[in-house]
C-alpha cells in the first residue's frame, strides 16, 4: 500500500489540507493512479463519498498513524487526469487567490453529465407554433406555468433543471403535462440539439473581409508572435466598429490552419446567438460554445469535444478560459474591461485576464486583450512597454460618431431651466420632445439602483468626500451622517457646502422608476419601457425588454447601465444621461474608469443606423475629466488624468488591494467578527514586521506589511437580508498581500474560526 495525498474538491474546505489515503501498489504501477487523477474517497465521520484529486504519491505505508487511513478503491470517471500544465495552473491560482487547491482544480472539472441513466425531459409538443403557443399561454394564469413554457421555447430541458431554473416545484410541470401543453419523456440524450433546433432562423452573418491597413498591421504583428510559440501579450485598442471581431476571427483562422487551438472569451452578455453564428459561419463544426445558460449535459458535451480534439476553437464566457485544449496557442479576451470577467460568487475569485496570462506563461501562448476602453491597468502595461500595443483608430464600416453635448445642471438650476422635480433640464425635455415627434426612439440612462446615496452640492457640484480616502462618502438619513465605505470613517453631514457655502444639497438622486414616471407624465401617449433589477429578475427578462425595444416597441427605454450593452438599436437617435455625476461619484476608486467606459458605450448607442445620433450628458460636475474626455471621445485624455490620480493616491496599478467581505444575518455578529479580524490583523502586522517574517519592514506601499483599513460598512450594506462589512488591505503588490494573509491566518487555519460566524470572501485587485 502507498500513501496518497488528496485534495478534496468540495468548496467548503477551510484551508488547503492534503488528506492522506492509501492505494494498492498495482493501481500506481499500472498508471491508473497518477498525480492529477481523480478518485472517489470516503470522507468524514459518516464516510460520505467525496471527489478528490491526487496531488502526491508518497512512500510505502508502514503503519504508525494514530488513526486508520482509508483506501482508494478506484479512480473517478469525472475527467481524465489533469495535465501537467493544469496542475501548475492550479498551484499558481491557489497562491494568487489565497484559496485551496481543490477549489482551483474544480474550475477544470466539467459538470458531471447525467451519465447513462435516463432522466425526465420536458419539451413543447410537436407543431406548437407561435400562434398556438400564444393562445395557450394567453389562457394560462399561473406565472410559474407561463415561465416554464417560455423557457421551453429555447428547446427541451431536463424537468429537474427546468423547475430549478424557474424557481418552482415539479408539480407545475405535471400540471402542464395534464393540460397537454408539454411532453414529458425519458431520455438519456437530449432529443434535439438546442443549438440546431429545427426551424431556428439562420442569423445574418458575413464572409471574411479583406483586412484594411490597420487591421493588417495588427494581424501581421500578432500572427508573428503566435508563430514564435512564446508567451506574449497584446492590447488591441480599437474604437467601436474598428473591426476587432474580424481581426480576431482571422487570427483564430491562422492559428487553426497551423494546427493550433484558440479560445475566444467574450462577456456573458455578448455571447449571443448572433456572435455564435459569426463563429460557426467561419469555423463550421470546429468550434465549441460554452456559456452558463447551457445545461450540464450540453456543457459536458462541449467540454468533451474540446478534450477529444473534435474542435479547434472555443468561444465562451470567462470560465471558458479553462477549456482543455491540447495545443493552445491563442487566448483572446474581447471587451477586456468588462467586470463580468471577474468571478465573485465562489472561490477562486479570479479574473479571467489573470488566468489567461498565467496559462500563457505556462503554455507559451499569446494573449490578446481587446477593447475600445481598456482597463487602466492594461493600458498602463502597454504604455510601459510590458505588453504589445496595437491601435485600431478608424471605423471599418461606415457609421458616423454621434454629436455629444453637455448640460451643466448648476447653470440650468440658476436659470430656472429645470423641469418638474429636477430630474430633467428644460433642454433635455425639448430634445426628447423633438425626437419623439419625429417618431424616433430615445434611451435614458439613470444611475444604478440600490447604490447608497451621495451628498451633492447643487450650486457648485462638489460631492462630500472622505478626507482619508478621497472617495465619495454616502449619506445616511439615520443620524444625518456621512460614511466612508472604504475606511469606515463617519462624520455628521455638513449644513453648508465646504466648497461654496451653499446649503442646497441633493441627497437622493433619481432612480429609474422616478425617471420613467416623469417621462410618462411628459408623454402620456408614449410607451415607456423600464429596465433595472426590478423589471429583469425573471430568466431572460433582461433580453426580452431589450429585444422588444430593438424591434420598435416603445418610444423610450429608461434604465441603468444594463441598457448600454449587448444590442443594436438602429432607430435610437437620442441618448440622455440623466446624471453623469452618479457614475463618477461611486465610492470606488474605479468610478472614473467605469464612468468613462459607460459614457463611451452609451454614446455608441446613438445613431447606429443611417441617421446621426445625439447624446446629452447632464451633470453637476461638468469639469470632471471622465466626462470631458468622453465628450472629446479621447481615451488618451482620460488616461492621462486618471493615471495621475491613481499614482497620487496609490491605487492599482501602483498598488494591490485585497478586499475581505464579511456577510451574515446578524449585523452585530458580522460586525464583531470583522472587527475582531481587523484587530487581529493589526496585531499580526506588528509581529510580522518585528519578527522579520515580512522582511523589509514598514507598513503600506513602501513596506512589506499591508495598510489595513476598516472594518467599514459595505457600499450596499444589506443584500438578501445579509449585512455586509468590509476590510481593505493595501500593499505594494499582490505577493505582499498573500504573504501577509498567510501569516495572519496561520496558513488559513484562522479562516475556519471566522467562517463560523460570518461568510467571508476574499477578492484581490491589482498585481
Ligand atoms: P468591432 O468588433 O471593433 O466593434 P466589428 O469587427 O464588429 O468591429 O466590425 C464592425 C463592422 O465593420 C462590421 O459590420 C464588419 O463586418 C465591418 N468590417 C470589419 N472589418 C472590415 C473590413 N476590413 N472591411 C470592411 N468592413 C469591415
Ligand atoms: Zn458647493
Ligand atoms: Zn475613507
Amino acid at each position: 500500500m502507498r500513501q496518497i495525498g488528496i485534495h478534496l474538491l468540495h468548496s467548503n474546505t477551510e484551508y488547503d489540507l492534503e488528506y492522506t489515503y492509501l492505494a494498492e501498489e498495482s493501481l500506481i504501477q499500472s498508471g491508473t493512479l497518477v498525480r492529477g487523477s481523480f478518485a472517489s474517497v470516503p470522507f468524514g465521520m459518516r464516510k460520505k463519498t467525496e471527489t478528490g484529486v491526487v496531488w502526491s504519491i508518497g512512500e510505502e505505508y508502514t503503519g504508525g498513524t494514530t488513526y486508520e487511513l482509508k483506501e482508494i478503491k478506484s479512480v473517478s470517471g469525472i475527467r481524465p487526469p489533469l495535465e501537467d500544465h493544469e496542475i501548475k495552473l492550479a498551484e499558481r491560482m491557489s497562491e494568487m487567490y489565497f484559496c485551496s487547491i481543490g477549489e482551483c482544480v474544480k474550475c477544470m472539472v466539467p459538470p458531471e453529465a447525467p451519465g447513462g441513466r435516463s432522466v425526465k425531459y420536458v419539451s413543447l409538443p410537436d407543431g406548437f407554433d407561435e400562434a398556438d403557443g400564444q393562445e395557450a399561454i394567453s389562457k394560462l394564469r399561473n406565472i410559474d406555468q407561463i415561465r416554464i413554457i417560455e423557457m421551453l421555447r429555447k428547446g427541451p430541458a431536463p424537468a429537474a433543471q427546468l423547475a430549478r431554473d424557474a424557481g418552482c416545484s415539479l408539480s407545475v410541470i405535471n400540471t402542464l403535462e395534464k393540460k397537454g401543453l408539454v411532453n414529458v419523456y425519458k431520455a438519456s440524450q437530449a432529443r434535439t440539439d438546442p443549438e440546431r433546433r429545427a426551424g431556428a432562423p439562420a442569423l445574418p452573418t458575413y464572409d471574411r473581409h479583406e483586412l484594411n491597413e490597420e487591421q493588417k498591421r495588427a494581424y501581421d504583428l500578432i500572427t508573428g508572435l503566435i508563430h514564435k510559440r512564446k508567451f506574449s501579450e497584446c492590447l488591441v485598442h480599437g474604437v467601436t466598429g474598428s473591426g476587432k471581431t474580424e481581426l480576431y476571427m482571422q487570427l483564430i483562422a491562422d492559428t487553426v490552419e497551423n494546427g493550433g487551438n484558440a479560445v475566444m472569451l467574450v462577456p456573458e452578455i455578448a455571447l449571443t446567438p448572433q456572435m455564435t453564428a459569426h463563429f460557426t459561419h467561419r469555423f463550421g463544426d470546429r468550434v465549441a460554445v460554452l456559456h452558463s445558460r447551457m445545461n450540464d449535459r450540453e456543457r459536458r458535451r462541449q467540454w468533451d469535444k474540446i478534450k477529444n480534439g473534435d474542435v479547434s476553437v472555443a468561444i465562451g464566457a470567462r470560465s471558458a478560459v479553462f477549456a482543455p485544449f491540447e495545443d493552445l496557442r491563442l487566448i483572446i479576451l474581447d471587451e477586456e474591461h468588462e467586470p463580468s470577467y471577474r468571478s465573485e460568487d465562489r472561490p477562486p475569485r479570479y479574473h479571467a485576464a489573470e488566468i489567461a496570462e498565467e496559462i500563457g506563461k505556462i503554455r507559451d501562448a499569446v494573449i490578446v486583450y481587446g477593447s475600445a476602453t481598456p482597463r487602466v491597468e492594461t493600458y498602463y502595461r502597454a504604455a510601459k512597454g510590458s505588453i504589445y500595443y496595437v491601435p485600431l483608430t478608424k471605423r471599418a464600416g461606415r457609421a458616423a460618431l454621434p454629436e455629444i453635448v453637455t448640460e451643466d445642471m448648476r447653470e440650468a438650476r440658476i436659470n430656472g431651466e429645470i423641469y418638474g422635480s429636477g430630474i430633467f433640464s428644460a433642454r433635455m425635455v425639448r430634445e426628447l420632445t423633438e425626437n419623439y415627434e419625429k417618431g424616433r426612439q430615445a434611451m435614458l440612462f439613470v444611475h444604478r439602483r440600490g447604490y447608497a446615496r451621495r451628498m451633492l452640492c447643487t450650486k457648485c457640484g462638489a460631492v462630500m468626500k472622505c478626507g482619508g480616502c478621497n472617495l465619495p462618502m454616502t449619506y445616511h438619513e439615520k443620524g444625518n451622517r456621512l460614511i466612508c465605505h472604504h475606511c469606515g470613517r463617519t462624520v455628521p453631514a455638513p449644513e453648508t457646502c465646504p466648497a461654496c457655502g451653499s446649503g442646497d444639497f441633493d441627497k437622493k438622486g433619481a432612480g429609474t422608476q422616478k425617471a420613467a414616471e416623469e417621462l410618462q407624465k411628459l408623454f402620456p401617449n408614449a410607451a415607456v419601457l423600464r429596465m433595472d433589477t426590478d423589471t429583469t429578475s425573471g430568466e431572460g427578462g433582461h433580453g426580452k425588454i431589450l429585444a422588444a425595444f430593438a424591434s420598435g416597441e416603445g418610444e423610450f427605454l429608461v434604465g441603468t447601465q444594463m441598457i448600454a450593452k449587448g444590442h443594436d438599436f438602429p432607430n435610437v437617435t437620442l441618448v440622455g444621461i440623466i446624471s453623469a455625476d452618479s457614475l463618477i461619484n461611486m465610492p470606488d476608486y474605479k468610478a472614473e474608469e467605469r464612468a468613462f467606459e459607460l459614457l463611451t458605450q452609451m454614446s455608441g448607442r446613438a445613431g447606429r443606423g443611417n441617421d446621426a445620433g445625439k447624446v446629452i450628458i447632464q451633470a453637476y460636475n461638468m469639469d470632471d475629466y471622465a466626462i470631458t474626455a468622453s465628450v472629446h471621445n479621447s481615451y488618451a485624455e482620460f488616461y492621462r488624468n486618471e493615471i495621475e490620480v491613481r499614482k497620487a493616491l496609490s491605487y492599482p496599478p501602483f498598488s494591490a488591494l485585497c478586499i475581505l467581505k464579511f456577510a451574515g444575518e446578524n449585523d452585530k455578529e458580522v460586525y464583531s467578527t470583522a472587527a475582531d479580524a481587523c484587530a487581529g490583523m493589526k496585531k499580526a502586522a506588528s509581529d510580522y514586521m518585528r519578527s522579520g517574517v515580512g522582511a523589509g519592514g514598514g507598513v503600506g506601499i513602501g513596506g512589506c506589511c499591508p495598510e489595513i483599513l476598516g472594518p467599514a460598512r459595505s457600499e450596499i450594506p444589506k443584500v438578501n437580508n445579509r449585512y455586509r462589512w468590509v476590510i481593505t488591505l493595501k500593499a505594494a503588490d499582490r505577493r505582499s498581500l498573500t504573504d501577509f494573509l498567510s501569516y495572519w491566518t496561520n496558513n488559513g487555519k484562522m479562516l475556519k474560526k471566522i467562517r463560523k460566524n460570518a461568510s467571508l470572501s476574499v477578492i484581490f485587485d491589482g498585481r
